[in-house]
């Protein structure tokens, strides 16, 4: 990973973890405690390419039922227009 920020050019990026929505057609999975970098000036998050597969990987397992998840969530789903 770069030691700056792409987006706004900072030097500055802590090591922290945050959550993941990860999107695989209408499917989502919401990922806790991932590990990235944040950029302290704009929050700009930086995730390992090692960190995405795995997770890919995991959604994939997910989808095709070898796997079930840790828990499930219902949530609210709006339309724009319809605010
Ligand atoms: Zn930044």
């Amino acid at each position: 990973m770069s030691s700056n920020c792409q987006f706004c050019g900072h030097a500055h990026l802590t090591p922290t973890t945050t959550r993941y929505i990860h999107q695989q057609g209408d499917e989502l999975l919401i990922v806790e405690e991932v590990p990235c970098l944040r950029c302290d000036d704009c929050g700009e998050e930086y995730f390992d390419v090692s960190t995405l597969k795995k997770i890919e990987a995991d959604h994939l397992a997910l989808a095709t039922h070898r796997k079930r998840p840790a828990r499930t969530l219902e949530v609210a789903v709006e339309t724009f227009s319809a605010l």
